[in-house]
């Protein structure tokens, strides 16, 4: 499942991303070019205009404000997985990230970081490094608490 989100769920987009789902970012498009490329990359539109969910083929209207009840929706909307793909994308670029040697990482994030952490991924596009850090705790709060509600 992919999704294309428009200019105003760039947080949203970036959180898809993180739970690994393929998610592209409207910013700076019309209704139109945001249409025609959803059509193109098989992409579901995902957005907080009425008007541009109805014209999509495939859409999803958030009218939502804040992320974690946007995230919630979306998740349970599409019975998405969370879980096994996290962190698997780059939350920038939008592609599939690698894993490294611990060794490569070091010197490229804090010390206290490579320290306690033994497992990192690249984005070979921008070079980013990722790891379960706090990101991933306050990721685990959320979903728990989606979960449970
Ligand atoms: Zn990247």
């Amino acid at each position: 499942m992919k999704f294309l989100c428009d200019e105003m769920l760039g947080t949203l987009a970036k959180w898809l991303r993180i739970l690994g789902y393929d998610t592209a970012y409207a910013k700076q498009m019309n209704d139109e070019e945001i249409i025609n490329m959803a059509r193109k990359e098989g992409r579901i539109v995902i957005t907080r205009d009425k008007l541009l969910a109805r014209k999509a083929d495939e859409s999803l209207y958030i009218e939502e404000k804040e992320l974690e009840k946007q995230l919630k929706k979306v998740v349970e909307y599409f019975n998405l997985e969370i879980g096994e793909n996290i962190l698997s994308r780059c939350t920038i670029c939008n592609i599939p990230v690698e894993r490294i040697k611990k060794e490569e990482a070091k010197g490229k994030v804090p010390e206290y970081v490579w320290e306690h952490t033994e497992i990192f991924w690249r984005c070979k596009k921008c070079g980013r490094i990722y790891w379960l850090g706090s990101h991933w705790q306050n990721m685990e709060e959320m979903i728990k608490r989606i979960e449970e509600e």
